[in-house]
């Protein structure tokens, strides 16, 4: 067996049966993707939207992409048509452009709001009034959904750190459910931290170079 597939098998098999592996295939080749959907995975994550649109192109239609980086506003037209997730929604003029292209092309598109929770300043997310404001206009938005929340953590080996990062998310994402009943997607976790992130109950994990190796 590949290495690409050991990997995924290794996963699935400590994974709880309702976390969702996304594998972030970012910067790998197509035969790489095709390696994983062989041995039966579906769920592939990029965050770069030129190489999303690109793969989407040359690869099966039944992948369900997700986009988990930054997303710029000009830049949602390309991928409303086909996207299954979008994780990075993190601002009010984002959901409202999402929102707009989702109509236009007779969709409803998944999202995520994403919430910054490490403690550099130069990751992005919503902080918990943006959040507030969001949740309260969420009416407003009839072409996306809000499955729930994502979070990347403080690049750190301090685990403690790192838990209390993906406590704070939780706590959130207990509270918006709440209000918002039907959520059902809490998006942390990758190669370095997805333990600890499963501890705190996530339900989707983004794991990229545990499976398909380290990047360039
Ligand atoms: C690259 C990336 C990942 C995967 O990172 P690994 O450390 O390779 O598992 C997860 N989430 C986001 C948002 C990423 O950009």
């Amino acid at each position: 067996m590949s290495e690409i597939k050991e990997n995924l098998k290794a996963f699935k098999e400590q994974l709880p049966a309702h976390v969702t592996l996304v594998a972030v295939s970012k910067t790998k080749p197509n035969s790489d993707i095709m390696e994983a959907y062989e041995a039966g995975h579906r769920d592939f994550g990029e965050n770069k939207v030129q190489e999303l649109v690109a793969k989407q192109e040359d690869l099966p239609d039944d992948i369900r992409w997700h986009m988990i980086g930054h997303l710029q506003r000009n830049k949602v037209k390309y991928l409303v048509d086909f996207v299954h997730l979008i994780h990075g929604v993190d601002s009010m003029r984002l959901l409202k452009e999402i929102n707009k292209r989702a109509g236009k092309a007779g969709k409803r598109v998944d999202c995520l709001l994403q919430i910054h929770i490490a403690e550099e300043s130069s990751k992005f997310g919503l902080d918990e009034e943006e959040l507030q404001e969001i949740v309260e206009s969420i009416d407003t938005f009839e072409h996306v959904r809000v499955r729930g929340l994502m979070g990347m953590a403080t690049f750190t080996d301090d685990n403690v750190q790192v838990l209390r990062e993906f406590r704070y998310l939780r706590r959130l994402y207990d509270d918006l459910k709440y209000k918002l009943p039907k959520i059902d997607t809490l998006s942390m976790g990758m190669s370095g931290d997805y333990e600890l992130a499963l501890e705190e109950g996530s339900t989707m994990v983004r794991i990229g170079s545990s499976i398909f190796g380290a990047r360039k």
